[in-house]
């Protein structure tokens, strides 16, 4: 189709009502036509990227093939369309007023004073068009971040406004709302979203479609009465009610034909609805599911599920394709010792020691490992979880007491997780690491090969330490078998002990690439060998 449509998401009343899974569900239904689709989020705050925010911020940093620490809300685009997202697919003010500052030091803009509007508004309006322009797309989606009404959205919002003439028939907007139940009052209340929308219009746009978001099952007449104060049609309304799970959204919405009403607006014809059959054949495999599988999640931001997201989702995923309900239970690496260990760990099916940074909590991590390696559990580290699995071993296997990564003691006398040479002179800290996609070679005798069953991968990294090869032949010799490496580097991305039931640790973040059609088969074979263990 091409000659691009750009449909924005913005959000009223609150913020968490779910616009990422809103633009990815409309993102899914018009995928499902055949078109080619890309979803965009833009972040109002200042920094330049999410990669140097604390998971308290914003959640989980998520990290695009090319390299890109982007917010978390990429991670459901790419779980929901089963198509990756690169840099541009994220903007953050921080990067746009970069660019301008950088442009204006050039010399570019001739001399003029340089100003919000046009100059910061016009970087974003590039920003937007970019996706279309760049790649061919069918259709963009862009999600402003942050709620109508926000001082920092208000560019953001500005060059929506701006677009919305320039493009003409090319543009839709949609608002997504809350309408609170009263428990008191035993009612809904519109009135938030009707201020929402107000605020919108005196922003200078007008939405096409609302989306309501809501606890309790709406009425025709609240529909009809939310249309008539906002100026909408009365079926461009739709409710988003609380669902099971987030993947039923993109059903809840076909249902009410938002792909259609969009369709309609842009002037497309709209043609047959789509099945979307693997998408509910997963609903339906998530529904029937009656037996469960207990699995530990070790790490040291617990209280914020969000921070560890993309790996809920994986195990979410690999359990529902395994015929299993996830029971997942977080496990504050802070608080685990070896007094309290069996009573936390004894009854897991499974354990995944997660990624993170620092010292804090970094025991708990071994002494996990320590319990599940001698208790046979299947066990999944993933990047520093990996690096404690090489750790606990060299101190508890290979007798080197102090081993350590230098990321948590650069004294100490055996660095088996080190530094890489290009690494030791960084003083930046943003956007340094080593990131997004690096192929991996398998060994064919191993775990690693019978999960993924092929030689050479492609898998996701964010961290600065390494496997030092140094130790390799001594932790191999004492039975931890290196499995996978960097084909370039030689660098070891993959540790596992063959005489484990399932024991397996990985440099990379196989959480990132796990989507709801095609899932990570890392976490299919850990919840496989889970279940196949539960069964003995
Ligand atoms: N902190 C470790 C490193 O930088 C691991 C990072 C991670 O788990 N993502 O190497």
């Amino acid at each position: 189709m091409a000659n691009t449509k750009y449909i924005f998401v913005t959000g009223g009343v609150i913020s968490s009502l779910g616009k990422g899974i809103i633009a990815a569900s409309l993102g899914k239904l018009l995928q499902a036509r055949g078109y080619k689709v890309t979803i965009q989020k833009l972040d109002p705050y200042i920094n330049i990227d999410p990669g140097t925010l604390n998971p308290y911020e914003h959640g989980e940093c998520y990290v695009t093939v090319d390299g890109h620490e982007a917010d978390l809300d990429l991670g459901h685009y790419e779980r929901f369309l089963n198509t990756p997202t690169h840099k541009d697919n994220n903007i953050t003010t921080g990067r746009i007023y970069q660019n301008v500052i950088d442009k204006e030091r050039r010399g570019d803009y001739l001399g003029k004073t340089v100003q919000i509007v046009p100059h910061i508004t016009d970087e974003i309006k590039r920003n937007i068009k970019l996706l279309g322009t760049k790649y061919d797309y069918d259709f963009v989606i862009t999600e402003i971040g942050g709620t109508v009404g926000d001082i920092e959205s208000l560019p953001f919002i500005e060059s929506v406004r701006q677009l919305r003439w320039e493009l003409g028939k090319n543009c839709i907007c949609v608002h997504l709302t809350y309408v609170p139940y009263i428990a008191a009052a035993k009612e809904v209340k519109t009135k938030p979203t009707q201020h929402s929308v107000k605020q919108l219009q005196s922003e200078g746009i007008q939405p096409d479609v609302l989306v309501l978001r809501t606890e309790h099952k709406l009425n025709k007449e609240i529909l009809r009465k939310v249309a008539l104060f906002c100026n909408v049609e009365a079926d461009a309304v739709v409710q988003s009610v609380d669902v099971s799970t987030i993947y039923e959204v993109p059903i809840m919405m076909q249902e009410q034909n938002m792909d259609e009403i969009i369709l309609r607006k842009l002037g497309i014809e709209v043609g047959p609805k789509p099945e979307m059959k693997p998408w509910r054949e997963f609903l339906d495999k998530k529904k029937n599911a009656t037996k469960t599988v207990r699995i530990a999640l070790v790490g040291k931001y617990v209280e914020l599920p969000d921070a560890y997201k993309s790996i809920n989702e994986s195990l979410l995923q690999a359990a529902t394709y395994n015929n299993r309900i996830l029971d997942l239970h977080y496990i504050h690496s802070e608080k685990v010792t070896s007094e309290n260990v069996e009573k936390l760990l004894s009854d897991m099916d499974g354990v995944v020691v997660a990624p993170g940074f620092g010292q804090r909590g970094i025991e708990g991590k071994f002494v996990a490992l320590k319990y599940t390696r001698e208790h046979d559990i299947p066990t999944l580290g993933i990047c520093l979880g990996m690096q404690c699995m090489v750790i606990e071993y060299a101190r508890n296997v290979l007798n080197l007491d102090e081993a350590n990564s230098t990321e948590m003691n650069p004294h100490t006398p055996f660095k088996v997780i080190d530094l890489m040479e290009e690494q030791k002179n960084i003083s930046n800290m943003g956007g340094t690491m080593r990131l997004g996609a690096y192929k991996c070679k398998l060994e064919k005798d191993s775990l690693a090969y019978s999960v993924y069953k092929k030689d050479m991968i492609e898998e996701r990294h964010r961290h600065r330490f390494e496997f030092n090869s140094d130790y390799k032949q001594e932790l191999e010799q004492a039975g931890m078998k290196c499995s996978g490496v960097n084909p370039e580097t030689g660098l070891v991305e993959i540790v596992e002990l063959p005489e484990k039931k399932w024991y397996l640790g990985v440099q990379f973040h196989p959480e990132y690439n796990s989507t709801v059609v095609s899932p990570n088969p890392l976490f299919l074979g850990f919840i496989k060998a889970v279940v196949d263990n539960k069964k003995k």
